[in-house]
């Protein structure tokens, strides 16, 4: 090979050589950038405060690790207004639109808790409001029905799972009512107070399938669980006090 081919093959393989440098380079640039985004900094520096959130939540006395986890991944703030953000991951109900509460996380954890979730079951929930508790039953991997009165509610609650990867069943009605046409559910889960047991709910009960509910009046409730042990038989356990915003009759646009 005469010199001036081979200083022409070197000077191709040199080109070559920097081109490729030039490309890793500027795809580790562009992952730097990715990770420097404020919005993907501050999901990570609030996925932290939810794990931290979910060890306080043991320190409490909340056992089943699959709630635990699953309350340690959800961005809480997502669910709120943006005034509130600050607020959203201490242990404490926080309004939000229609004078509604997203329930405290305790609260969260305690029925969910109760509810004993096997991964596949169908569960029902009754009040949606701002789809926090709904997103801790997707991530509990169990086929989510939830009911909300108020349409406004409704629709944020869709959008804000939606855009977190969540996809639930959302519907814009009266839990009185149940959805006789999905029944029956393996559990229910009333984030609401109902002063009674809801008649239709029960029957949209599996048999050996259990509701999860505060009962009782606005000075305070019950946690109650009612188990269905036969086609006219329940079972009824009482599990602490709390305050829920009450549960009421029909829907409001
Ligand atoms: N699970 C909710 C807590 C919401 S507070 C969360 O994670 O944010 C209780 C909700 O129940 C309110 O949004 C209220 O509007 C709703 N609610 C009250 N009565 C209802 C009814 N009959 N049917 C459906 N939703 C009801």
């Amino acid at each position: 090979m005469s010199t001036w081919r081979r200083e022409i093959l070197l000077l191709f393989f040199v080109t070559l050589y920097c081109a490729l440098t030039v490309t890793c380079i500027s795809q580790t640039v562009h992952k730097v950038k990715e990770n420097a985004d404020p919005s993907i900094s501050d999901a990570s520096r609030n996925n932290s405060k939810a794990v931290m959130l979910a060890k306080d939540l043991k320190r409490k006395g909340i056992r089943d690790e699959h709630v635990l986890a699953a309350m340690a991944k959800i961005p809480r703030e997502q669910f709120v207004d943006k005034s509130m953000a600050e607020y959203a991951y201490l242990d404490r109900p926080l309004p939000i639109e229609e004078g509604q509460t997203i329930s405290q996380p305790y609260t969260v954890a305690f029925q969910t808790e109760l509810l004993q979730l096997k991964p596949g079951e169908k569960v029902l929930e009754i009040g949606t409001g701002s789809g926090y508790q709904a997103a801790v039953l997707c991530e509990m991997g169990v086929e989510v029905y939830s009911i909300e009165r108020y349409q406004a509610l409704y629709l944020t609650a869709i959008e804000t799972l939606n855009k977190l990867g969540y996809f639930p069943h959302l519907c814009y009605g009266d839990g009185y009512e149940g959805l006789p046409q999905h029944a029956p559910f393996d559990k229910i889960l009333i984030t609401a107070a109902p002063e009674e047991i809801p008649e239709k709910l029960k029957e949209q009960l599996r048999i050996g399938g259990w509701m999860v509910l505060p009962l009782g009046g606005r000075q305070g409730q019950k946690m109650t669980v009612l188990k269905r042990t036969g086609e006219e038989k329940y079972r009824q356990t009482t599990h602490g006090d709390f305050i829920f915003v009450p549960m009421q009759k029909g829907t409001e646009k």
